[in-house]
């Protein structure tokens, strides 16, 4: 079973050979830290995903949650492998030693989250939900706070959730009209309705914390006046204690195309006018608070679409294996015996594709994750602050990307399998209805790629792409050094700099049309995914052929696989963005002069 979730090896290839996260031993924070460590955490990762996760995957998605008897009721297999990852350590797995956590790496914690995500994705969300409600705690909440909630979100006793969307509020999150009275004691009384709440009711943890966004009446218009607070399910004495209920009502459940194991709700604050709110740091400020938060969700979301990805490769990999069906276009003979189907160029041509969607996109999450190590524990601050800013600037690209195209991954995996791949004998159709979450929650794709143009790349003069151009730089001089690679690199090296053209050119525009200049923001965010995770193939190739030489026979097929994959991405999928960034540089205004009347 686990061999279908995701590749180990891979991740070790990835973690140690790419990422070189051994090197983080150098650090204070990391230095108890082995190789063996690491790798135990991944190990025990993959024994509990194989052994707790992926087994009910398929039983919570035909059981998806009901409200009976005034509670919601999940399959128990969830709390066994909530309890089992709990119990391992992994929900604090990033903390202090001597607050009981593992002090393991970023890039290693995500490699672990993806296992779990990977293996059962919906179980998975009500722990990425309380470690990101944790992480938004830990950096703004009143000491208070933290003895209140953050200590018991940390060990499993509450669960979290994030409570932005309304019925006329999802990525407009300025029209939200969720309200916050402030009363005398320093409290404030919550009254609104949130919709699409993951993880909104259960009984998993003895509590759920939800964080919450609201308007202070008086509060300026827009997103200027959302605050952030913490309204517990039920209230919390200062000892710890569980007080009476909150006031938080399951007004409904929603019922889903897939991610059916996550409760979905819609949540009333205040119905009766008794649902006590505590405001997280500055009043007006909830906003920038909660990106911290969806930053880091994110990241995980992206990687979730790469490790839904992931296992469907996985599973139409085996498939094709095993599928005899048809001969060799040479084989003359219809007595011959059949092949099976990975013998067919077609076929390999869409494991290929997915392959290099899916490794692609682990290396782009790990990479990303090991940024975020950068930022929390590099040696100078210049180092921190670069790693910030271009963290932030592929923000948008990790989510956005991978949810594109490993969803296309999960397409592929159902198509390998033909007529088998549409019933629901087989587990790939899951994971496809699964993956097409991933382009919708978190911020649409859509709102990712003007996040991406109009904020990160074409805001701050540009600094965030210029780190990026010298954070490619080593690795395409580095191919340049490589006969089989130099091509690879040139390629990546124009096409970063058409890349900066082009932003160039949008950027003037935006001075004078804001609205054509952005108007096709998608095919930008699609152009520099793929330029980046063409580097990210680069990055993996050069490490290959570094292993290749001294390889055993298994290490350098594992190797020859990264070749062909990234000689695919440079050969079928950068080529994809000359027209794209053409049509960018024409400042092409079709859809924008389409009338809605007209559709
Ligand atoms: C399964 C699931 C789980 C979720 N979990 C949570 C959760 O835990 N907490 C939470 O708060 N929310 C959650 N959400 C809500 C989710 O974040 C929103 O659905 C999402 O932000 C989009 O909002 P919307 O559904 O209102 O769509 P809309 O905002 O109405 O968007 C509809 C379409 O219009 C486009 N669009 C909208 N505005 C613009 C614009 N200005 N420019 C260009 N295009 C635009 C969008 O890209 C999209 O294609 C969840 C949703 C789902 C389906």
């Amino acid at each position: 079973m686990s061999s279908r979730i995701v590749s180990r090896r891979d991740l070790v290839f990835q973690l140690f050979e790419v990422l070189d996260v051994e090197s983080l031993r150098e650090r204070p924070r990391f230095a108890q830290h082995s190789r063996e460590t690491l790798l135990g955490a991944i190990d025990t990762a993959l024994a509990i995903a194989g052994e707790k996760f992926a087994p009910h995957n398929r039983k919570a998605d035909e059981h998806e949650p009901t409200f009976q008897g005034g509670r919601v009721h999940l399959i128990p297999e969830v709390k066994e492998a909530i309890d089992a990852y709990i119990a391992a350590g992994f929900l604090s797995a990033g903390e202090d030693f001597d607050k009981g956590g593992m002090q393991l790496p970023t890039a290693v914690r995500a490699a672990c989250q993806s296992i779990f995500a990977a293996a059962n994705v919906s179980t998975t969300a009500y722990l990425s939900l309380t470690t990101g409600n944790a992480a938004l705690l830990t950096a703004f909440a009143s000491p208070e706070q933290k003895e209140r909630y953050l200590r018991h979100l940390l060990s499993g006793r509450f669960f979290g959730t994030m409570a932005l969307t309304e019925p006329q509020a999802g990525s407009s999150l300025s029209d939200i009209l969720t309200t916050a009275t402030p009363n005398p004691d320093g409290s404030y009384s919550l009254r609104g309705t949130k919709i699409f709440i993951s993880a909104g009711d259960h009984d998993l943890a003895e509590n759920i914390v939800h964080l919450v966004l609201a308007k202070i009446p008086g509060a300026p218009p827009g997103v200027k006046g959302i605050s952030l607070f913490v309204v517990p399910k039920y209230r919390v004495n200062a000892d710890g204690s569980l007080g009476p209920a909150n006031d938080v009502t399951l007004a409904g459940l929603f019922h889903k195309m897939g991610y059916r194991g996550t409760v979905s709700t819609q949540l009333s604050f205040g119905e009766k006018g008794e649902c006590r709110a505590e405001l997280v740091g500055q009043p007006n400020q909830g906003l920038t608070y909660m990106f911290h938060m969806m930053n880091g969700a994110r990241i995980s979301v992206g990687m979730g679409a790469v490790m839904i990805g992931y296992t469907s490769y996985l599973h139409a990999l085996d498939y094709a294996r095993e599928r005899p069906q048809g001969r060799p276009l040479s084989a003359k003979d219809p007595r011959s015996p059949q092949v099976s189907i990975v013998q067919h160029a077609d076929v390999r041509r869409m494991l290929l594709a997915a392959k290099s969607y899916v490794e692609g996109g682990l290396a782009l999450g790990l990479y990303a994750a090991r940024l975020d190590d950068e930022l929390d524990t590099a040696v100078s601050s210049e180092a921190r602050r670069d790693a910030e800013a271009l963290l932030s600037l592929l923000t948008p690209v990790v989510k956005a990307w991978p949810s594109q195209y490993c969803l296309l991954a999960s397409d592929l995996a159902i198509q390998v399998h033909g007529g088998y791949g549409y019933t629901r004998e087989y587990p790939v159709e899951q994971f496809y209805r699964d993956n097409r979450l991933n382009p919708i929650h978190e911020g649409t794709n859509g709102i990712q790629a003007l996040d991406l143009l109009g904020r990160k790349a074409l805001g701050g003069g540009g600094t965030a792409l210029g780190l990026l151009m010298r954070a490619m730089w080593p690795d395409i001089e580095a191919a340049g050094q490589v006969e089989a690679l130099r091509h690879f690199g040139d390629e990546l090296g124009q096409a970063a700099e058409r890349l900066v053209a082009t932003t160039r050119r949008l950027g003037d525009a935006a001075r004078n049309d804001v609205e054509r200049a952005l108007a096709n923001a998608t095919v930008y965010l699609e152009a520099m995914g793929h330029a980046i995770v063409a580097w990210m193939w680069l990055r993996q190739a050069l490490a290959a052929t570094r292993a290749l030489s001294g390889a055993s026979a298994a290490d350098a097929d594992f190797y020859r696989g990264k070749l062909a994959a990234c000689r695919y991405f440079f050969r079928w999928e950068l080529p994809r963005i000359g027209p794209q960034l053409a049509l960018l540089d024409s400042l092409d205004s079709t859809v924008l002069e389409t009338q809605p009347a007209w559709l």
